[in-house]
C-alpha cells in the first residue's frame, strides 16, 4: 500500500454525505461516483460521464473538499476520471430504481438527473431541489417564472419526481397543467360533483400546477383555486406553479390570489449562456449510438441562442438527419442543415438595441433620444413604437423594457403598448409603419 491511499476516507465520507442528503439524491449522484486511485494529496475517482462529473463538480465538490479535508486533516485535490460503465451494470442500478412504480402525471425524463444547472437557472434549480427535500416546510408556494422553453415545466416535474421517489410512492402528488385544472372543475361542475374535485385538491401532499397565466380572466376558477391554495397552506402541504411571467404581471387575477402566488419563493428561469447550452447538447448526445462531433455541438450552441427547446428540436433534426443519409456529418452539413433553426433563433433573441436603432432610423432620430429621458411628442411616440414593438418581438417584461428606455416604470411602458394598441385600431395606416419596421429589425438580425 502506497502512503496516499485515501479510499477509506472516502468511505467515510458517503456515510457522512448519506446522512446529510436525501436518499434519492444519495443513490443519483454518489452511487454512480467510484473510487480509482490516490496520488499525493489526489484521490482519483471516476463516473461516467463528462456531464456528470460536471455536475458533481458544481453540486458537490465543495462539499466533498471539505468533508475530506476533515476527515484526513490533510487539503486533498479531487480529480475525476471518466469511465463508461458497461451495459449490466447500468441495467441492474436502473432496475433498483424501478422499485418504485412511475408517477402516472410525470414525464420521465423530466427529472433532475437530466437537468443541466447552469448559471440562468441554478437558483430557481437548488430552491426546487432544497423544496423536494422537505415539501410543505419552506418557500411556500415555490413559483418559477420565465420565457418559453426555459424548462419551468421539467423543473416542476423534477420536484414531483423526487417528492415522490423520496416518500416512496407514499405521497399524494398531482402534476396538472392549468388548462386541464379548469376542464376538471368545469366537467366536475357539469357533473354535480364539485365535492370529488374539492376532495381531490384539498387532499393533496403535492400539488404542481403548470402555466398559471392561463387563469387569467377565470374568476369562478381563481375562487375554486383560493380555498384550495388556503386549505393546501394550512396543511403545510407544498404547493409549486410555474408562470410565463412575474405574478406582478398578470391581469386579471384577484389581488388575493397574486399575493398568495408571490408569499413564498418567485424565482426566475432566464436564457442559458454559451456554456450552459452546450452542456445540455452534450447531455442529451452522450446516450447517442453516432455521436455528433463536439465542433457541431459548438456551432449550434453559438447559433441557437434563444431557449432549450429550440436547442432540442435543432438537434432532433440533425439526428434525423444523419439517421437518414446514415454517414458521419460534417460541420458543413450541419450548417446547411440547420440554417433555418439559426435564423429563426436569431430573430427570438432580437436586442432591444437594434429595435430602438431601427425605430430611430425609421423616424430619423438619434438612438440615444429614443432611449433617453426626452418627452417631446416628436420623440415620445417613436418611443411608444419601440417600447410596442420591443413587446412583441421578445420575452422582456415590461419592467425590463422599461429600465432600457430611460429606466422607466412599467406601467408608463404599458401606457405607451396600449397607445399604439389604440392607434392601430383607429389609424389604417400604423399597421403598415410597424411591419415595416419589424421587417428590417428581423432582416438586420437573421444577417
Ligand atoms: P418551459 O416549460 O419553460 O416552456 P420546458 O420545461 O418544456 O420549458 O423545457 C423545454 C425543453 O428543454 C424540455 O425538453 C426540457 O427537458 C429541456 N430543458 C430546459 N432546460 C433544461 C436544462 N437546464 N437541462 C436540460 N434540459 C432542459
Ligand atoms: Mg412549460
Amino acid at each position: 500500500m502506497n502512503s496516499w491511499n485515501y479510499e477509506v476516507f472516502w468511505k467515510e465520507m458517503l456515510n457522512q454525505i448519506k446522512n446529510s442528503i436525501s436518499k434519492e439524491e444519495f443513490s443519483m449522484w454518489f452511487n454512480n461516483i467510484s473510487y480509482c486511485s490516490s496520488e499525493e494529496n489526489t484521490i482519483v475517482l471516476s463516473v461516467p460521464s463528462n456531464f456528470f462529473m460536471d455536475q458533481v463538480k458544481q453540486r458537490y465538490l465543495p462539499l466533498i473538499k471539505e468533508t475530506m479535508g476533515e476527515l484526513s486533516g490533510d487539503k486533498i485535490n479531487i480529480s475525476f476520471t471518466v469511465t463508461k460503465k458497461n451495459i449490466k451494470e447500468e441495467n441492474s442500478k436502473q432496475n433498483n430504481i424501478e422499485e418504485i412504480k412511475k408517477h402516472p402525471d410525470l414525464r420521465e425524463d423530466y427529472s433532475f438527473k437530466t437537468f443541466v444547472i447552469g448559471e440562468n437557472n441554478s437558483f430557481a434549480a437548488n430552491a426546487a431541489i432544497s423544496i423536494s427535500k422537505n415539501p410543505g416546510s419552506n418557500y411556500n408556494p415555490f413559483l418559477i417564472y420565465g420565457g418559453v422553453g426555459l424548462g419551468k415545466t421539467h423543473l416542476l416535474q423534477a420536484i414531483g419526481h423526487a417528492v415522490h421517489e423520496n416518500s416512496d410512492g407514499k405521497r399524494k402528488i398531482v402534476f396538472i397543467t392549468a388548462e386541464n385544472f379548469t376542464n376538471e372543475f368545469i366537467t366536475s361542475l357539469q357533473k354535480n360533483k364539485p365535492h370529488t374535485f374539492k376532495n381531490k385538491y384539498r387532499s393533496l401532499d403535492l400539488l404542481l400546477i403548470d402555466d398559471i397565466h392561463f387563469f387569467q380572466n377565470k374568476e369562478g376558477l381563481q375562487e375554486e383555486l383560493f380555498h384550495t391554495f388556503n386549505a393546501l397552506y394550512g396543511a403545510k402541504k407544498q404547493m409549486v406553479f410555474t408562470c410565463d411571467r412575474p405574478v406582478s404581471e398578470l391581469k386579471n387575477i384577484t389581488d388575493r390570489m397574486k399575493s398568495r402566488f408571490e408569499m413564498g419563493l418567485n424565482m426566475e428561469l432566464n436564457p442559458p449562456a454559451f456554456e450552459t447550452r452546450l452542456a445540455i447538447l452534450k447531455n442529451k448526445v452522450e446516450s447517442l449510438e453516432t455521436p455528433i462531433a463536439d465542433d457541431i455541438l459548438e456551432l449550434m450552441a453559438q447559433n441557437i441562442t434563444s431557449n432549450v427547446r429550440d436547442l432540442e428540436s435543432a438537434l432532433k433534426k440533425l439526428i434525423a438527419y444523419t439517421e437518414l443519409v446514415n454517414k458521419k456529418i460534417t460541420k458543413e452539413i450541419a450548417q446547411k442543415q440547420l440554417i433555418d433553426s439559426f435564423t429563426t433563433s436569431k430573430q427570438g433573441n432580437i436586442s432591444v438595441d437594434l429595435i430602438q436603432k431601427k425605430v430611430a432610423e425609421y423616424f430619423n432620430l438619434s438612438h440615444v433620444d429614443l432611449r433617453g429621458r426626452k418627452r417631446t411628442k416628436a420623440i415620445a411616440f417613436p418611443r411608444q413604437i419601440a417600447m410596442y414593438i420591443t413587446r412583441e418581438l421578445t420575452e422582456y417584461s415590461t419592467t425590463e423594457i422599461g429600465s432600457d428606455f430611460g429606466g422607466r416604470d412599467h406601467t408608463t411602458v404599458i401606457h405607451g403598448i396600449q397607445k399604439i394598441e389604440g392607434s392601430l385600431k383607429s389609424d389604417p395606416t400604423m399597421e403598415a409603419t410597424i411591419n415595416n419596421i419589424i421587417r428590417s429589425i428581423k432582416e438586420q438580425s437573421s444577417k
